[in-house]
């Protein structure tokens, strides 16, 4: 298929539109982490901020607050935001994943109720996937929904569910036939975190930040209405929400092309006491990312042509994961005995981002699925290698 790299008259004009508006609503000042109470609410404020700019989800649909953007568009507007160092998005469960997955499989209903209050940021969305013994085995899901008229009864535990703590809904998958095994019998239920029965316990990170929360349900009353999809047909959904999460909507190329520039200007600042493996693990990085972009931007061209993302998502997710660590390894590498230096210190470089972000890119190859379980849907489903 031919893939055509020359932006249009109309994406300079929409570049120009999208650059101009962060020059003069981007916050002068890094906002605190968004892993805090005040953090999260300071990002909940920028959300609404981006919505009343018509900025706070590009693709969607008008009718539920978005900007009917093209792939390419929103690729751009991507480039945009992270160009102008704007704060990270604290919708992005709602916006990224579960939106793109009500579009595809909610009511009409469903999607009038839960789409405008997703993209204003009044309503955030927690992802409860985990459970305490079904994290990369999903399908080993225990919590339980037991149908009673027109709610269920749900009752069990999640966990690793990201400020959850500070969010407003959760979805997830929950055992609607108790006699099911694995990936049959769950369904996907969307619930307010507010509910009686409800319990949310935060789970302190490395920095002491409530980053993380288990999430106790002890029979808590779910309408039918809140369910997405078929009874039973929970799996076949959360594969399509992890999809969305692999493929292309989680991390845009620009996130790391703009860490790739920082590290850039990292090296130039310290040349002098640069070592050679040091310059080339700044070369693989700018390499890696344009080459990322690149791809990303095959990918939409294709999607936009009517192909769909399959398990070569699972490529997507290993590559850039991967590419974050090595790059924010770099950086800590050049860093020396500064790289220890937390937000805050007076002599941090960059005050202290680096060591914040090399913290979390070691996440990387672990949320989203670890690159484990990526590796073995790539060698399955796009190999054809036999189950180990
Ligand atoms: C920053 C961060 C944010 C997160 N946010 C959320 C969230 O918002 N909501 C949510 O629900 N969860 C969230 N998680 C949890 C995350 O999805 C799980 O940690 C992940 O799926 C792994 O599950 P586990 O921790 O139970 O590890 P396990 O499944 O116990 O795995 C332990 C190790 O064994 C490996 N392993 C397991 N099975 C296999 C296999 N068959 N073949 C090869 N290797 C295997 C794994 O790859 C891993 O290295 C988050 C995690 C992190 C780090």
């Amino acid at each position: 298929m031919s893939f055509d790299l020359t932006y249009t008259d109309r994406q300079k004009a929409f570049r120009a539109e999208v650059r101009a508006w962060m020059a003069e609503n981007v916050p002068g000042q890094r906002l605190p982490s968004l892993d805090t109470a005040e953090g999260f609410a300071q990002h909940r404020a920028w959300e609404r901020r981006l919505h009343a700019g018509g900025w706070s989800m590009v693709t969607w649909p008008r009718d539920y607050g978005g900007r009917g953007c093209d792939l390419i568009e929103w690729l751009i507007f991507e480039e945009e935001y992270y160009r102008a160092e704007a704060p990270l998005r604290v919708s992005q469960n709602g916006i990224f994943l579960l939106g793109p997955t009500l579009m595809e499989f909610g009511t009409p209903e469903q999607k009038a109720r839960f789409l405008p209050p997703m993209a204003n940021g009044d309503e955030i969305w927690a992802q409860a996937w985990s459970e305490p013994n079904a994290g990369s085995d999903m399908a080993a899901i225990r919590a339980r929904a037991v149908r009673e008229g027109d709610h269920y009864v749900v009752s069990g535990q999640k966990i690793w569910s990201s400020r959850a703590v500070f969010a407003d809904w959760c979805f997830g998958i929950f055992r609607t036939d108790p006699a099911s095994r694995r990936h049959k019998g769950l369904s996907f239920l969307l619930i307010p975190l507010s509910a009686k029965g409800v319990t949310v316990r935060p789970i302190e990170q490395l920095d002491g930040d409530p980053g993380f929360a288990e999430i106790f349900f002890d029979d808590v009353k779910v309408p039918v209405g809140n369910r997405l999809g078929a009874e039973g047909q929970g799996w076949s959904i959360a594969m399509a929400t992890a999809g969305f999460e692999r493929g292309l909507m989680l991390r845009s190329p620009a996130r790391f092309q703009k860490t790739a520039e920082r590290l850039v200007a990292l090296y130039k600042s310290r040349a002098d006491r640069a070592t050679p493996e040091a310059k080339a693990a700044v070369l693989r990085a700018w390499q890696e990312t344009e080459a990322y972009c690149l791809n990303t931007y095959y990918t939409a061209s294709r999607l936009m042509s009517g192909a769909a993302i399959g398990p070569e998502a699972s490529c997507n997710k290993i590559f850039w994961s991967e590419m974050d660590r090595r790059m924010h390894r770099a950086a800590m590498a050049l860093m020396g005995a500064f790289a220890e230096l937390e937000e805050g210190t007076p002599e941090a470089i960059d005050d202290g981002r680096w060591l914040d972000g090399y913290m979390f890119s070691l996440a990387g190859p672990i949320y989203a699925g670890t690159n484990e379980i990526q590796r073995n849907i790539i060698a399955e489903r796009c190999l054809g290698l036999p189950r180990s």
